[in-house]
């Protein structure tokens, strides 16, 4: 008999706004693929945006998640206060030479990239316009250096080199990608070209999405990672990350979003579908999960893993 995975899967929510419909779709999906499995659903709250994250909306999503039905065991990581172990796996990066120091603010890239001029869009990846390399000699470190108190850009091509010397970059992913990418996904070689430079320390948080992410789906022990599709790209990232760091990649499931009447994607301001609003409005749970297409049980198939 195959020994059993120790299903662990975790709902990450930043605290910058209401949790809406599909926040809640998110949850109580990573929730009922936890709960099929005898595994263990987590909370982790991506608080290291601090200029954004609020106390009272971080009290609003314990809230809201235990009216849903879910629970987890408590209390909920919180990145902001794991600034020390982002710290810890900067200094590592930067002795290895894979870092640079980068003063460039979002008007010099475009300028340096020629962007935009009429009818021109710079090449995108999934972070944004890729970066010109503007400081990526001059932030260098040179021996002896302390770990600079400025944006961190990771120097892409060194660590795609470094990260794929014996195998290639791959995820297993279970759910879809936006082109319906599933199963075993190779990430294309060439992350110069297709994803640049990428800031995994910001000056204002001394760390980054890519980077906390990483480290606390290794350190809270994620199996799997489900989460909205708009999140696949970022994917390729977060693999090259975990091969640098020496962590272990988890299988991924990205699911659809939920759209509005128009079909656009929900956002935080979308304050219309908070589930704030459908819960004053006397909605149940129960509610929720059939206006998002989920079993008003907690078993779904045990297939959807
Ligand atoms: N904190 C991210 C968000 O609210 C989710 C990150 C993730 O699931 O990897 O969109």
């Amino acid at each position: 008999m195959s020994p059993r995975v120790n299903v662990v899967t975790r709902f990450a929510p930043s605290p910058t706004g209401p949790l809406h419909l599909g926040h809640a779709y998110s949850a109580m999906l990573a929730h009922d693929m936890a709960k099929a499995q005898g595994g263990t659903f987590l909370l982790r709250i991506e608080d290291i945006d601090r200029s954004r994250a609020r106390p009272e909306w971080e009290a609003q999503i314990y809230d809201d998640l235990r009216w849903l039905g879910l629970s987890w065991p408590e209390p909920a990581l919180r990145q902001s206060d794991r600034l020390p172990t982002y710290r810890a796996a900067l200094e590592r990066l930067w002795q290895h030479d894979l870092l640079f120091a980068c003063s460039c603010n979002r008007r010099d890239i475009l300028d340096a990239l020629g962007a935009p001029q009429e009818g021109t869009a710079p090449p995108m990846g999934p972070d944004g316009p890729i970066y010109p390399g503007t400081c990526r000699e001059t932030g260098r470190r040179h021996p002896g250096d302390p770990l600079p108190e400025e944006a961190l850009r990771l120097r892409i091509d060194m660590a795609e080199r470094a990260a794929t010397a014996e195998t290639p970059l791959s995820f297993t992913e279970t759910g879809a990608g936006p082109d319906g990418e599933t199963d075993t996904i190779r990430v294309a070689p060439d992350l110069a070209a297709t994803v640049g430079d990428i800031v995994l320390a910001r000056r204002d948080m001394g760390t980054s999405y890519h980077l906390a992410v990483v480290l606390d789906d290794a350190a809270q022990g994620v199996t799997h990672v489900t989460r909205g599709r708009d999140l696949f790209e970022a994917t390729q990232i977060h693999v090259l990350l975990q091969r640098l760091l020496g962590l272990p990649t988890p299988v991924y499931h990205h699911h659809r979003l939920i759209r509005d009447d128009t079909g656009k994607r929900l956002a935080k301001r979308d304050d219309a579908r908070a589930l704030a609003k459908y819960r004053a409005e006397g909605a149940t749970p129960d509610d929720i999960r059939r206006l998002v297409g989920l079993p008003t049980s907690w078993h779904p198939p045990a297939s959807s893993l």
